[in-house]
């Protein structure tokens, strides 16, 4: 998962209205907490401003938690959040991230610090459980739903340990935020138009103490050692994962994403830098050298068992290196990005779901990782004149009608996407009627329904049903207001 989930409630949906409690008294409300926390940060104590703090949180939190439909994003945030214990020393507070706290004679250490809408919720519910000063804080990486709590958790001694890589991921996932914003909304079509602004739940600002290299870093505090790892190449450069190698718990962030085992994101639909698909192998080498019988991830339950772990990580590992080297030798062999898409699958023995990750874009990814753009397909390549800026010429040229009689003659092959091309043309014909736009759009909508029932058949990935779920949504808006 990604920053996909800062929220800010935009007044015209805030469900305290919507229950019809007036509008005054809910502001009078709102201007009473601003204020008490603005005296408070100006003066009271650090304790003092913390709890203040951790009320406003939780009471904005409850409000965006309630108008989160319950269908989507795999309805992480339907989870409760409530305390588990792991072992006797482990304990984690559900919800869309997992927080966790690891407790010693000497002092706790917290492994991600969960989204900051549900962290005074979280924080609730594990701070009973701290033994001494919170001497740590571990960032698994910079997503928002794994740092959103650090501010409120942090003590005066608390260290914040990172990746080296932390700081630029954090910096570009800022600096791009209206862009990655928009294209997380195509997907996740809840979140509000606009990230917040809001101080206390906005996306960054985490500085870390302690960071974190290819050499580890390891302490050891009231007898308990504690290795934190560094493992890029999962969810961005800068994943991090903790092992306990006394009690062989290796808590693992979003390494192995939200389903055991699966197929890895090396391409993300949000956007992102690239994901290095070699060295998301060695990191799975490293992890699956340590022998792990318990996996803890920063989404969903626990994954036990030693044998099962294993398997998984080696059937993992073993995929993505197919996939990857199956590119290799197809670009070796001289065939195109297209062609690969199409042929290379993983065969039976290393099945896995395609849910999360999708193969065909890891075919995809691992080409542009290492070739870029430039496919030598076209001179046209090279320069900012895309196709589609002859679609109206070519729309001219063979007339409206014809354009859609061959795209359903694809359609009627199953050819859809080649359906979607000759619609595309349609649909930039000037002038265009409006009984032309509705043949277009009415035959669009068959071809994304069509597509929408083959993803489910197929890979099921959650990105790609999302994304044809809003273009269908789209085209049905454009179907019924002109
Ligand atoms: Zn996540």
């Amino acid at each position: 998962m990604n920053n996909i989930f800062r929220l800010k409630r935009k007044r015209s949906q805030c469900p305290s209205y919507q229950r019809g409690i007036s509008k005054p008294l809910v502001l009078i409300v709102i201007a009473l907490i601003a204020a008490a926390w603005f005296y408070l940060n100006g003066s009271g104590g650090d304790s003092i401003k913390k709890k203040a703090q951790l009320k406003t949180a939780e009471v904005i939190g409850n409000i965006a938690q309630r108008n989160m439909p319950s269908d989507v994003a795999g309805g992480f945030h339907n989870i409760p959040i409530e305390l588990r214990a792991l072992a006797d020393n482990v304990y984690q507070a559900s919800g869309i991230a997992n927080t966790h706290l690891i407790t010693t004679s000497e002092g706790s250490v917290l492994f991600d610090s969960g989204i900051s809408i549900q962290a005074a919720k979280q924080i609730k519910v594990l701070k009973e459980k701290q033994q001494g000063e919170l001497t740590h804080i571990i960032l698994s990486h910079s997503h928002a739903d794994h740092i959103g709590g650090t501010k409120f958790w942090r003590e005066k001694n608390t260290e914040i340990v990172t990746h080296l890589e932390y700081a630029e991921e954090q910096r570009y996932l800022s600096e791009l935020e209206p862009y990655f914003w928009t294209r997380n909304r195509i997907v996740f079509p809840w979140l509000p138009e606009k990230p917040t602004t809001q101080e206390m739940f906005r996306y960054g600002g985490v500085e870390p103490t302690i960071l974190v290299d290819h050499r580890d870093y390891n302490f050891e505090q009231g007898g308990v050692k504690f290795s934190v790892l560094s493992t890029p190449g999962a969810e961005g450069a800068d994943n991090l994962s903790l092992w306990l190698a006394d009690q062989k718990i290796l808590f693992s962030g979003d390494f192995f994403g939200p389903l055991w085992p699966q197929f890895p994101n090396v391409f993300t639909m949000r956007g992102e830098k690239v994901r290095k698909p070699i060295e998301y192998i060695q990191s799975l080498d490293k992890l699956i050298a340590l022998g792990p019988e318990m996996i803890v991830p920063s989404h969903h339950e626990a994954i036990i068992g030693k044998d099962n772990i294993k398997a998984g990580m080696i059937r993992m590992r073993d995929a993505v290196q197919y996939v990857h080297d199956q590119v290799i030798e197809g670009m070796n062999a001289g065939k195109t990005v297209y062609q690969l898409m199409d042929e290379i699958s993983l065969p039976e023995e290393l099945a896995l779901t395609q849910e999360h990750g999708k193969v065909s874009w890891a075919v995809k990814s691992i080409w542009e990782y290492y070739a870029t753009w430039f496919h030598f397909d076209s001179t046209t390549e090279l320069y900012p004149v895309p196709i589609r800026t002859i679609y109206q010429d070519l729309a001219e040229l063979a007339s409206v009608e014809r354009l859609l009689e061959k795209s359903q003659h694809h359609f009627q092959q199953q050819q859809a996407v080649k359906a979607l091309h000759f619609l595309e043309i349609a649909l930039a014909a000037e002038p265009l009627s409006r009984t032309q736009e509705i043949a277009a759009l009415g035959l669009r909508l068959e071809v994304l329904e069509y597509l929408l029932e083959r993803a489910k058949q197929t890979s099921d990935n959650n990105y790609e049903k999302d994304y044809l779920r809003s273009r269908i949504n789209i085209t049905k808006e454009q179907l019924e207001s002109p």
